[in-house]
């Protein structure tokens, strides 16, 4: 069987290998996408529960990759305030978005809608083909290219392989990068609830003692209630007592955990869990291959930033390997991704330890942690500036200065 040839091959066809095809897209590059679920899974994803808050440069990125136009406008959600909660503590950090400018701190998206119009967008390209159903049984890098192969008996051959395939990557095990993974063993319910109370567009995060809660507002008001995600946290076994009760006593158990501040749950939508693991590769490049989204950063959703940092690592990438298509360059060549590996992980590594840190101390029920954090809370709270950073990481809107690539200009 003669060998598929690409310049660029992506394996996985998630949110960052999609966003990824298209923002290479239109530049004489042939690309390739390789993923392991059928394609109608692809087309039309099914709901998963996750509200993804997006950044405003997350937004600014979607709409040049031509993605944003393509959501349904009742499914982009504006994050006006969030407020932090430790415990019994009266005491909140107030964060708002006039603080920053602006009237939003961002946008929450369902994730599935993201995947749907990300693959609409890399669809409608016609450099872009896609090998849906494939399951990879080998690959080889050489310093001229690397070869996927598929166990169907085809073979792509590329200048440049990407790994777009999860924070648990089979392709960035198969290169032999090492990864820090962080177990935080617990797991993360969400769900889709209508409540009494409005929620002011207002997200919450509540340090409470022995589970963290979050309320993700979801837009205006409908006839039964206010829309919003619950987002509970537990331990594994815990959590597995809370997904074997049925949908009333789930309600009430969830408006029992926010101590009425809900008012009545009026309904839930599916439950989904997801367990915490955090990742982060040792390294995000080797030989003709470079690491996107969660197979570089997995990030604990707490900070809400994984998707975030993963458009990060796409226009990044984009930018580079653009600029040396443009010049006729080597678009795989060892110095182009050494920039992208200490680029990206300037830009990630960061945020991830802050997560880490954040998550350890306030998962902590010992007193001195919980003391420490109340402190912190109070204290952040009469911080203006503080909350101002705070706000503007939040709301991320690139700092002035900070340097603009193809990826970036295109469409200004
Ligand atoms: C509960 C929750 C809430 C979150 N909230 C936020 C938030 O508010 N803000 C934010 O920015 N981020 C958030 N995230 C993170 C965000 O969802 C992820 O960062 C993002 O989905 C990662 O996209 P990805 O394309 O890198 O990986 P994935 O979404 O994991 O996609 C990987 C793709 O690769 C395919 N694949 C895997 N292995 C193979 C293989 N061997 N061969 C071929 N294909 C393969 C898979 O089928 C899949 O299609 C949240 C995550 C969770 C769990």
């Amino acid at each position: 069987m003669d060998p598929i040839h690409s310049d660029v091959t992506i394996i996985g066809a998630g949110p960052a290998g999609l966003c990824l095809a298209r923002a290479l897209s239109g530049a004489g590059l042939r690309i390739v996408l390789v993923e392991r679920l059928p394609e109608d899974a692809l087309r039309a994803p099914a709901f998963d529960g996750r509200e993804i808050a997006l950044t405003h440069r997350s937004r600014t990125l979607m709409q040049r990759l031509d993605l944003w136009r393509r959501l349904p406008v009742d499914e982009i959600h504006p994050l006006r305030h969030a407020h932090v909660f430790n415990g019994d503590s009266p005491h909140a950090m107030r964060i708002a978005a006039d603080s920053t400018g602006r009237d939003s701190l961002g946008f929450l998206v369902p994730n599935h809608e993201i995947r749907r119009v990300a693959f609409e967008a890399a669809l409608d390209s016609n450099d872009v083909t896609l090998l849906a159903s494939a399951k990879v049984v080998r690959i080889e890098r050489h310093a001229d290219r690397a070869e996927v192969h598929l166990d169907d008996g085809r073979r792509i051959v590329s200048r440049l392989l990407v790994a777009a395939d999860s924070r648990f990557s089979e392709t960035r095990r198969a290169a032999g990068i090492s990864t820090r993974m962080f177990d935080f063993g617990r797991s993360m319910l969400v769900c889709r609830v209508t409540q009494q109370e409005p929620h002011h567009d207002t997200a919450w995060e509540w340090f409470d003692h022995a589970q963290t809660l979050a309320l993700l507002p979801l837009g205006r008001a409908t006839p039964h209630g206010h829309r919003a995600s619950v987002v509970l946290t537990l331990p594994a076994p815990r959590m597995r007592e809370v997904q074997a009760l049925d949908d009333e006593g789930f309600a009430r158990d969830i408006a029992q955990r926010f101590h009425g501040r809900l008012g009545r749950i009026e309904s839930v939508g599916e439950r989904h869990v997801y367990p915490l693991v955090g990742t982060y590769a040792d390294r995000f490049v080797a030989e003709r291959l470079a690491l996107i989204g969660d197979a570089a950063v997995g990030m604990h959703p707490v900070t809400a930033h994984g998707f975030n940092l993963g458009l990060l690592g796409v226009e990044r990438l984009a930018d580079e390997v653009l600029a040396a298509a443009a010049s006729g360059a080597d678009i795989g060549a060892g110095a182009l991704l050494a920039r992208f590996d200490r680029g990206h992980r300037r830009a990630t590594l960061p945020l991830y330890l802050a997560t880490r840190g954040i998550v350890g101390l306030f998962t902590d029920d010992r007193w001195p942690a919980r003391r420490l954090r109340a402190g912190l809370l109070r204290a952040s709270e009469a911080l203006t500036p503080f909350k101002r950073l705070l706000a503007a990481t939040l709301a991320d809107e690139g700092r002035p200065g900070r340097r603009r690539g193809r990826v970036a200009q295109a469409g200004d």
